[in-house]
């Protein structure tokens, strides 16, 4: 399940499963395959981009998102947090993403992290978040968090977020533009505990 998932670089992630293409935060985009689902956390512009979503979206494209992004795209499927939509060949979740003690992303917005259910295995990808309350009570197999710190959770906290999860791999991103480098993701890497940490190469 790990091998099927790519890191695009920032907050963006490809993954392919059974023929199924699913992109999340596609942003700056080198190549594009027609998706069949695609996750957009929130609004800010390194997260939703209408020219990437547009290289990527068909016909039977189905986009999942908050209701500004949804407005602004003038098209998709609102997702709260705590609410779940069923395809039917996934699940989605959408799981609380949000700053604690900072203003960047106030609970209020609803953004959005994404639990991805797949019959036999799970993805948590946590959007830009800190370490909440809710991710007590998560289970996920793998679990893809920001560590580049200042808007998100850093290194330290999203080592925290993994040793509660307990997945079985956890994916570090948000870093290497914009916010955070790759010693975020070694310093990440040598906090966690249990979970397998892997650091994905930007393709
Ligand atoms: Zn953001
Ligand atoms: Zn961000």
């Amino acid at each position: 399940m790990i091998e099927n998932i790519k890191w695009l670089g920032h907050a963006s992630v490809l993954i392919e499963r059974e023929g199924k293409v699913i992109y999340v935060d596609p942003w700056k985009l080198k190549t594009a395959k027609k998706a069949d689902l695609i996750l957009v956390t929130h609004s800010h512009y390194d997260h939703f981009s209408i020219e990437d979503i547009n290289k990527i979206m068909g016909k039977d494209t189905v986009l999942i998102s908050t209701e500004e992004v949804v407005s602004k795209m003038g098209k998709g499927v609102v997702l709260l947090p705590g609410e779940k939509k069923q395809l039917d060949w996934v699940e989605i979740e959408g799981v609380p993403a949000y700053n604690i003690g900072k203003s960047f992303h106030p609970k209020e917005s609803k953004n959005l992290g994404f639990l991805i259910k797949f019959p036999d295995s799970s993805i948590y990808i946590g959007g830009d978040t800190d370490l909440i309350p809710e991710m007590e009570n998560l289970k996920a197999d793998i679990v893809i968090l920001p560590v580049g710190g200042t808007y998100t959770m850093d290194a330290e906290e999203a080592a925290k977020a993994v040793n509660i999860i307990k997945p079985k791999y956890a994916i570090p991103i948000h870093y290497g533009d914009i916010i955070g480098s790759e010693s975020d993701a070694l310093k990440f890497k040598s906090l966690v505990k249990e979970s397998e940490v892997v650091i994905l190469k930007p393709e």
